[in-house]
């Protein structure tokens, strides 16, 4: 049986993106781990060389902690879009531009699903991937993926939440991420239920590296 290790004592978190920032705290704040974040500590940002979510989390992941000689903890995300054959993906910042301009980002990926003719809600699926790792100095690492189905709305609704939230509609659901709270958008059970790919991730890592 494979031998996890558990998260003690400080730990970085390894972005600069505050909307995900916010959710991992959240996530790790019932753990009493100790967390300060790579922008806080002034770390610079690796450059995302991977073909893979999971490749570039681990690239943040062994910069942060390499930097700072303590685990780190990353995540790399995304939206994918089925009639985009999983566009933006790996992409899914650098679409939003140097001002971060994620209406922008939401409409030309509303133009191209038109041009595909993606106007029915069936042809409208995406779903957004979270790989999540945690690098310590001594090269362990600790690795999980998860993903939340959906379907893409137009126009977007709701501002709660960061990036695309506004456009997507979780299955099963009637809002988008834009219109639900924290808690429904990423809370963990008893509160929440563990909707999106973050917290969905994060239920895997913490059975394998939190003390409940
Ligand atoms: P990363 O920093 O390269 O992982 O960028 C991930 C990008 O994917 C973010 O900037 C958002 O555009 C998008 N994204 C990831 N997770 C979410 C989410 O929970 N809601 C909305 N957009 C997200």
């Amino acid at each position: 049986m494979t031998q996890h290790r558990r998260i003690t004592g400080r730990l970085v978190i390894a972005t600069h993106n505050p909307g995900k920032l916010a959710e991992m705290r959240e996530l790790l704040a019932p753990y009493g781990v100790d967390a300060v974040s790579a922008g806080e500590l002034g770390l610079a940002e690796p450059e995302e060389t991977g073909t893979t979510f999971q490749s570039n989390a681990r690239i943040k992941a062994i910069a942060a902690s390499t930097a700072t000689n303590l685990p780190a903890f990353a995540d790399d995300s995304g939206l994918a879009v089925d009639a985009l054959n999983g566009q933006p993906g790996i992409h899914s910042a650098r679409w939003a531009g140097p001002s971060k301009d994620f209406t922008a980002a939401m409409t030309r990926i509303e133009r191209l699903m038109q041009e595909h003719g993606a106007t029915q809600p069936a042809q409208r699926k995406a779903h957004f991937v979270s790989a999540l790792c945690v690098a310590w100095p001594d090269d362990h690492l600790e690795e999980v993926e998860a993903r939340v189905d959906g379907q893409l709305v137009w126009p977007p609704r709701g501002d709660a939440g960061f990036g695309y939230d506004p456009a997507f509609l979780p299955d099963g659901h009637s809002r988008t991420f834009g219109e639900m709270t924290s808690i429904e958008k990423h809370g963990l059970p008893p509160h929440g239920m563990g909707l999106s790919h973050r917290a969905k991730a994060f239920v895997k890592l913490a059975e394998m590296c939190l003390e409940h």
